[in-house]
């Protein structure tokens, strides 16, 4: 295979440095300044990005959601349906969406726009640490948040609207160790019983052909999207549930960090009551839709036990082919380091802009764990991410060409990649947070597990609202769940 301008087999030694004992500090709030990324600064692409940054604050809320990407509005958008569908009338709960910065400017307004569900990728070390059940479960997941969020879409005829496209997923293996690594998951999910049928194996041979790369491929269906006009589309449905049916009542606070959570007198009203440099909120219930900063509020998640801030890089650049060279295909690369896709192309313009993320294996051994700073790149994985087209992809990109964007965003990395879902559990003081729930730490894959984790934490605070038990979703692995995770 041809030599590459970056490091290969490097996805272990990550590991290695993530699991790494490190006495870290709890993680700053999202810098103020951050870089300009393609999704929330092309103009008119956030409308709501300012909203109820100024004017009164809502001091009073049934449940505050503690920010506002895809997480933080997925959760306000199944609580509104899920009250307007009980049709509980006699009261309207207030929500209150609290944003550090501009809506949706975390890693939601700042990530690759990959939206493709996983198909047999980790089975092995997955079904090593959590068995076999809970690997099909990580599986059916994704499968099955991709479906909601592209039924939802499609229903609503709005794929123009928010860019989806359905261009499938390549990954391309670089290295005789990843094709191994690769075959073994696919054997070890088909035999647990996944359906993979939807699989495609290419030869380097069918990828040259195709796609103008000399090297094996793995294909599954899988979409990309704008991922803040996805959000902003959800809010907006959040919203008119609320107002359509009284049952819910939503707003939102953008520019307000909260800097602290406390508890009330046991005579006032609320359990909680949340600080913000615009004055104090006071509510029943907290949802910790923080992500990679979930640790300024929650101490005890950080360090490689928790939730560890991890700064990803991502350009824009154009290619030097038209869209059907290059066709509407996203792809993976190099143990997932790198991911790319080509825009739709703008009116105008003759050949697409390709968003390419990655670079970050060339800053091991620290692989930019525990920066959280958004403000600023990183320029060895802009170098690396510069060459990575024109090298893989020859004739197809320009060498040299300068990128039209660059930015960085914050990933929240947990060791085994999972998510916490669920009440908020201190191991030190279990009680101590009663009433605020978590679904944060997503590892770089959001948005293919976020909308559902989001519905599995308002099922649980609804029942708790109304008193009733909460009963888990089979398609939902039972290691995200707060509850299993003391012992980290
Ligand atoms: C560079 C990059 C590329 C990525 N590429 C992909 C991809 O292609 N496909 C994919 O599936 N996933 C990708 N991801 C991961 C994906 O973007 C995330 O998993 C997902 O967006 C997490 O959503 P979230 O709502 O939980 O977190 P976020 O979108 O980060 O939202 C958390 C919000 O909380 C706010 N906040 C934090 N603390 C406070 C506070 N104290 N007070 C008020 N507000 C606060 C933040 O400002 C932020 O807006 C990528 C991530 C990055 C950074």
């Amino acid at each position: 295979m041809a030599t590459l301008p970056l490091f290969l087999n490097v996805l272990a030694e990550q590991q290695a440095a993530l699991e790494r004992p490190v006495d870290a500090a709890p993680a700053p709030l999202p810098v103020p300044n951050p870089t300009k990324s393609f999704w929330i600064d092309t103009p008119g692409a956030n409308p709501l990005a300012k909203e109820g940054s100024e004017g009164p604050l809502t001091a009073d809320a049934d449940i505050a959601i503690i920010g506002s990407g895809i997480t933080g509005v997925s959760a306000a958008y199944h609580l509104s349906r899920l009250l307007a569908q009980a049709g509980n009338t006699e009261r309207s709960l207030k929500i209150v969406i609290l944003e550090a910065r501009d809506f949706c400017s975390g890693a939601t307004g700042r990530n690759g726009g990959h939206l493709t569900a996983n198909f047999f990728a980790e089975f092995v070390a997955y079904s090593a640490l959590f068995g076999v059940d809970d690997a099909r479960r990580a599986i059916a997941l994704e499968q099955r948040t991709v479906s909601e969020i592209i039924k939802l879409v499609e229903e609503a005829g709005k794929n123009s609207e928010l860019d989806l496209v359905a261009g499938g997923r390549g990954h391309l293996m670089f290295t005789e160790l990843e094709i191994a690594a690769i075959k073994a998951d696919y054997e070890a999910a088909k035999a647990a019983g996944i359906d993979v049928s939807k699989v495609e194996w290419l030869t380097k041979e069918q990828v040259e052909k195709e796609y103008g790369a000399s090297y094996p491929a793995v294909r599954t269906p899988g979409y990309n999207i704008w991922p803040l006009k996805l959000v902003t589309y959800l809010y907006n449905l959040a919203k008119e549930a609320g107002v359509n049916s009284s049952t819910s009542a939503l707003h939102l606070h953008t520019n307000t960090p909260v800097t602290n959570i406390s508890e009330a007198s046991s005579s006032a009203p609320r359990r909680w009551n949340l600080t913000t440099p615009r004055g104090s909120i006071a509510a029943s219930y907290v949802l910790h839709a923080t992500n990679a900063y979930a640790s300024h509020l929650l101490p005890h998640l950080r360090g490689p036990s928790g939730i560890v801030p991890t700064r990803g890089q991502i350009i824009a650049t154009r290619a030097s082919v038209s869209e059907s060279v290059l066709t509407r295909s996203a792809f993976t690369g190099n143990e997932g380091f790198e991911y790319w896709f080509p825009r739709p192309v703008e009116p105008g313009k003759t050949e697409p802009l390709v968003i390419l993320g990655g670079g970050r294996e060339s800053t091991k051994p620290d692989f930019e764990l525990y920066v959280a700073d958004d403000s600023a790149v990183n320029p060895k994985a802009g170098d690396t991410l510069r060459r990575f087209l024109p090298a893989v992809f020859p004739g197809r990109y320009e060498e040299n060409r300068e990128p039209e964007m660059e930015w960085s965003g914050i990933m929240g990395y947990t060791k085994t990649g999972d998510p916490f879902v669920g009440p908020v559990i201190s191991p030190a003081n279990p009680d101590a947070y009663k009433g605020q729930y978590i679904s944060a730490g997503f590892t770089g894959h959001g948005m293919p597990r976020t909308f559902s984790c989001a519905e599995a934490v308002a099922q649980m605070i609804l029942a708790d609202i109304e008193g009733k038990e909460w009963t888990i979703p089979e398609w939902l692995p039972r290691h995200h769940l707060t509850e299993n995770r003391l012992q980290e």
